[in-house]
């Protein structure tokens, strides 16, 4: 017997329908390409989508074409999302940090027909112009005052080419299990790999984003994703926000210290959520210029790890709570978030910052295991670490154009390649990615652990630590640092610092301080790039 309720297909444009019609006034504000500070609202932002649509549907944009972008995070940059998928069409975010011949590999496998870009990466598409096999038109993203001169052969400008078409539209009849939207991973290894979002999953995952003990969105946040859009879905928030009814502060190109402060300050934010590297630069503008953050409440952190003492300057210097979060573009991207539960509660000071340290737990909608590397389930006893799998409706089920199924058991378990232990209240901690993690004779070291017990010290910028080659051992963890401005920490005051808040045997070789450490496209320490670097180092 079925139940005998309507049929709503969860469609991504469902959501902006409803942000239109119930907060229709709510604010959209962005920090334009261009400059100045743009100010809209979601009732127009669906007009403008509409429009969108009719003017991609004439031009012959259907079902199932993928269209990629090269922008920050604008309103603009919506209006093409939500554009495409009214007609069953997909947004494909492209990393513009990558290098120029990843973008030209991971369009061409995409096989967009368009490509729509800020101005900020016109070069780097009228560099890769030659390699782009499919790529009918570019679209640049601005007005004809503000378009420079170009190489490219089939260029239009956005708005004279929306201003073609009316908003008179009808969002196209898709079904939920369309896909959305597509977003490739780094692939640190092997070529980037292709994540194929659906409606459904957006609409679920967006919904599950927006509980309490997830983002706990409101209808009076005001929420800033520093996170772009090209990252990892956008952390889902052009989607989590609308459905809360949250008003949007969109931060464009500009992520330094004091723009991000700017921001936050002056559009009231109440949410914002950024990888830790964009919250080091704040923090640093902060402590320079004595500045606060009266209207901020809650940040989301994740992408890598949260330092120790980045929570404990958010929440004792700053009063905002720290958020933080786990999870990776096959995951939409939302795996934990770690809110405190009963378990937890009373909490605080130091012992609060060891529950914070972790990733948190899961929402529903993801499920989390453990195992060994035969496959075999490990206890959640906070101690024991194996491999992280996991499973659910916004969780990838394969990658695009690629048949490799070795990330996924045979109970459709992903391995996302990171290593955890879960604790008896289900709270998840990151001990490392698997291939990062640090092997001394036999047994594991957590780089990621190290890390934050180094940028503990009162002198240290940012730590970075390493597996080298050790004739007895294996491997010995290395610490490469980044000093603050002005500081010259030394190896024996770090390792002092150190002592006693890992294993003895955890403790670093050595110590290298660097004037700065590399980073991959979305934020993260590269350490492929640092492992090379140090590939011969002869520790002590
Ligand atoms: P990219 O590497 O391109 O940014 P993802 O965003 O998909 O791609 O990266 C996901 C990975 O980032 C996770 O598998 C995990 O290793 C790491 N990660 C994400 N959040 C955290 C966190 N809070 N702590 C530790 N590692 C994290």
């Amino acid at each position: 017997m079925l139940g005998l309720m309507q049929d709503w297909p969860l469609t991504c444009t469902r959501i902006l329908d409803h942000a239109a019609r119930n907060h229709g006034r709510t604010e959209i504000v962005s920090r334009t390409v261009e400059g100045p500070i743009h100010r809209t609202d979601y009732a127009s932002l669906r007009q403008r989508a509409l429009q969108l649509a009719k003017r991609l549907d004439s031009y012959g944009i259907t079902h199932g074409d993928r269209v990629a972008t090269l922008a920050w995070n604008t309103v603009r940059h919506m209006e093409v999302w939500y554009g495409l998928l009214g007609l069953g069409a997909i947004y494909h975010t492209v990393n513009p940090r990558l290098f120029p011949d990843q973008i030209a590999w991971i369009v061409n496998h995409a096989e967009d027909r368009l490509l729509f870009v800020d101005l900020t990466f016109l070069p780097i598409v009228e560099k890769i112009w030659p390699q782009l096999r499919t790529i009918e038109r570019v679209v640049v993203l601005t007005d004809a005052a503000h378009m420079p001169e170009t190489s490219l052969p089939k260029v239009a400008v956005y708005e004279d080419w929306l201003a073609e078409a009316d908003a008179d539209f009808a969002w196209k009849d898709i079904g939920e299990n369309a896909a959305a939207g597509m977003c490739y991973t780094s692939g640190t290894t092997g070529d980037p790999k292709g994540v194929v979002y659906s409606h459904r999953s957006n609409v679920l995952h967006a919904m599950t984003a927006a509980v309490p003990d997830m983002l706990g969105l409101r209808s009076r946040d005001r929420v800033m994703p520093v996170v772009p859009l090209f990252h990892a879905n956008g952390w889902s928030l052009a989607f989590s926000a609308p459905l809360a009814g949250a008003a949007l502060v969109l931060p464009g190109p500009r992520m330094d210290g004091e723009s991000i402060w700017g921001l936050l300050d002056a559009e009231r934010v109440t949410l914002t959520a950024a990888v830790p590297t964009v919250w080091l630069m704040l923090l640093q503008y902060l402590k320079k210029t004595g500045k606060a953050l009266p209207w901020l409440e809650r940040v989301v952190i994740g992408g890598s790890a949260c330092p120790r003492a980045m929570t404990k300057a958010f929440e004792e210097d700053y009063d905002v709570r720290v958020m933080h979060a786990w999870g990776m573009t096959e995951m939409s991207p939302l795996g934990t978030v770690c809110s405190i539960k009963a378990d937890y509660a009373g909490l605080a000071g130091e012992r609060l910052l060891d529950i914070q340290e972790k990733q948190g737990f899961a929402p529903f909608g993801v499920e989390m295991k453990i195992t060994d590397d035969v496959g075999r389930e490990l206890p959640w006893d906070g101690r024991t670490f194996g491999r992280l799998k996991v499973r659910g409706p916004a969780i990838a089920s394969g990658y695009f154009r690629n048949d490799d199924r070795s990330a996924f058991d045979d109970d459709g378990f992903f391995d996302t390649g990171d290593v955890a232990h879960i604790d008896p209240a289900g709270y998840m901690q990151i001990t490392d990615r698997s291939k990062d993690v640090i092997k001394s004779g036999g047994e594991w070291i957590s780089s990621i652990e190290l890390e934050n017990v180094a940028v503990g010290h009162p002198d240290v910028a940012e730590a970075a630590v390493i597996g080298v080659a050790h004739p007895r051992w294996d491997e010995r963890p290395l610490l490469i640092v980044v000093p603050k401005e002005g500081a010259r920490p030394t190896r024996d005051s770090l390792l002092a610092f150190m002592d006693g808040k890992v294993a003895k045997w955890w403790l670093p070789d050595d110590v290298v301080v660097v004037d700065e450490i590399p980073h991959t496209a979305t934020g993260k320490i590269r350490k492929t790039a640092l492992r090379e670097a140090f590939s011969g180092y002869r520790l002590p």
